[in-house]
C-alpha cells in the first residue's frame, strides 16, 4: 500500500473519559456503571461522563440536575482534581518517553512530534500502538486514542475518529479522503454561529469547502476564509510545541566550605556544564538558553539567565555563557551552591542551526563530547576527562 512520504509525524493522544476513567480505576466497585463526575452542588456541571453514562444522553458540561434525570442510576460523583493531576504527570511523563516534543492541551491530551522517531518505533501505526500500550501500563489500566497524522490539525481529527481506546492513522496520501466526509463544524474556529452560516453557503462538508477556490471563501468570510480553505485541504503548518518554558536540565552542586570569587567557582561551574551537556545529549535535545544559579552563604538564591547565539548540547557552549553571566554577580559574597541550568530546549533535530561558519569546529567538539560520552558510560563517571579540566 502507498503510503505517501511523512514530512512531520504528529500523533495526538487524548486520555479517554479521563476523571471518569480514574474514578473507575481506583475503585473497582465503579467499573462498567454509568459513572458522572461533577460539581456536587445543585447547580454544578458535569466534568466527564463515563462511556457507560454516555449512551442516556449525558455529556460534559451538561447541568448535573438535568445528568440526574437523564441517568437517575448514574453514580454520581465530585471531582477530585489533586488525583487527576497526578495521574495526569505520569501520561505526560509517558508521553515524554517517545518524543521530548511534547505540547500537553490540557490534563489529559497532547500533540507528540514524532517526526523523525521510525528508527525508534517503527512506522506510524507501531508508534500510535507503543503510546497506547505504554500510557495503559504506566497508569495501570486507563484507556487513550490516539491520532497519527502529518499535522496537528489532522491528528486531533484522528484521535477522535475510534473513540474510545482506539487508534487511527491518517496517511499523506489519505489526508483529502479522510477529511472529505467530515462536518465542516470539525474545522476548529467553526463554532455555532459560523458552521450554519457556511451550511447556508452550501458547505455541509470540508470536501465542499475544499473544493472552492481559496479566494472564494475569503471573499465571502475574509480572514475566516482563508482558515477554513486550507485546513479543509489539510494545510496546517503549525508545529507542536514543547512545552519549553517548565522544562530545564540543570546540575548543582552544594559545596562542603563556602566559596569567595571567580576562580573558586568556576570549576564547579564547568562540572554542571559537563553534566547538563551529557544529560542533553542523552536526550537528543538542544538547549538555547543558560541560567546560572549561586546561593549565598545567607542562603540567597541569585540567578542570572542569557539566551544562546544558537542551540547547543555541548558543555564548552555552556560553560562560554556561564562565564560571560558571571561578572554579573557580586562574587565577593561567600557561596555555598553552584548551579548551571539550560532551558528553552528543542529536539536536536528540529532546532539545530547549521552554519557556514565555525560548524566543523563546533562539530569536532560534539563528537569529543559525544565519545566521552561513551567513555564514561563504560568506565564510570567522571573517569576521562578533557586536558583542559586538569588546570
Ligand atoms: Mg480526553
Amino acid at each position: 500500500m502507498g503510503s505517501g512520504t511523512w514530512p512531520r509525524i504528529v500523533a495526538h493522544a487524548d486520555m479517554d473519559a479521563f476523571y471518569a476513567a480514574v474514578e473507575q480505576l481506583d475503585d473497582p466497585r465503579l467499573r462498567g456503571k454509568p459513572v458522572i463526575v461533577g460539581g456536587p452542588s445543585r447547580r454544578g456541571v458535569v466534568s466527564t461522563a463515563s462511556y457507560e453514562a454516555r449512551p442516556f444522553g449525558v455529556h460534559s458540561a451538561m447541568p448535573t440536575a438535568q445528568a440526574r434525570k437523564l441517568c437517575p442510576d448514574g453514580i454520581f460523583v465530585p471531582p477530585r482534581f489533586d488525583r487527576y493531576v497526578e495521574v495526569s504527570r505520569v501520561v505526560m511523563e509517558t508521553f515524554g518517553r517517545f518524543t521530548p516534543t511534547v505540547e500537553p492541551l490540557s490534563l489529559d491530551e497532547a500533540f507528540l512530534d514524532m517526526t523523525g522517531a521510525e528508527r525508534l518505533f517503527g512506522p506510524p501505526e507501531a508508534m500510535g500502538t507503543k503510546i497506547r500500550a505504554a500510557v495503559r501500563e504506566a497508569t495501570r489500566g486507563l484507556t487513550v486514542s490516539v491520532g497519527v497524522a502529518p499535522t496537528k490539525f489532522l491528528a486531533k481529527l484522528a484521535s477522535d475518529f475510534r473513540k474510545p481506546d482506539g487508534l487511527t492513522v491518517v496517511r499523506p496520501d489519505e489526508v483529502a479522503a479522510f477529511l472529505d466526509p467530515l462536518p465542516i463544524s470539525r474545522i476548529f474556529g467553526v463554532g455555532p454561529k459560523t458552521a450554519p452560516r457556511l451550511e447556508r453557503m452550501g458547505l455541509r462538508t470540508i470536501g465542499d469547502a475544499a473544493r472552492l477556490p481559496e479566494a472564494t471563501l475569503v471573499a465571502r468570510l475574509g480572514s475566516l476564509g482563508e482558515h477554513v480553505s486550507r485546513l479543509a485541504r489539510g494545510l496546517d503548518p503549525r508545529e507542536v510545541v514543547g512545552d519549553r518554558e517548565g522544562k530545564s536540565v540543570s546540575s548543582e552542586q552544594t559545596l562542603d566550605q563556602d566559596i569567595v570569587g571567580e576562580r573558586a567557582i568556576r570549576p564547579w561551574l564547568r562540572r554542571s556544564a559537563d553534566d547538563v551537556a551529557r544529560r542533553l545529549r542523552a536526550e537528543g535535545i538542544l538547549a538555547s538558553g543558560v541560567r546560572v544559579k549561586l546561593k549565598t552563604a545567607g542562603f540567597r538564591i541569585l540567578t542570572r539567565q542569557c539566551a544562546l547565539p544558537r542551540p547547543t548540547d555541548t558543555a564548552a557552549d555552556l560553560l562560554g555563557a556561564a562565564d560571560a553571566l558571571l561578572p554579573e554577580f557580586d562574587l565577593a559574597v561567600p557561596t555555598r551552591l553552584v548551579g548551571l541550568g539550560a532551558f528553552r530546549l528543542a529536539p536536536a533535530g528540529a532546532a539545530e542551526q547549521r552554519e557556514l561558519f565555525g560548524e566543523e569546529s563546533r562539530e569536532k567538539r560534539r563528537r569529543l563530547d559525544k565519545s566521552l560520552d561513551a567513555a564514561n558510560a563504560r568506565f564510570g563517571r567522571g573517569s576521562i576527562r578533557r586536558a583542559s579540566d586538569v588546570d
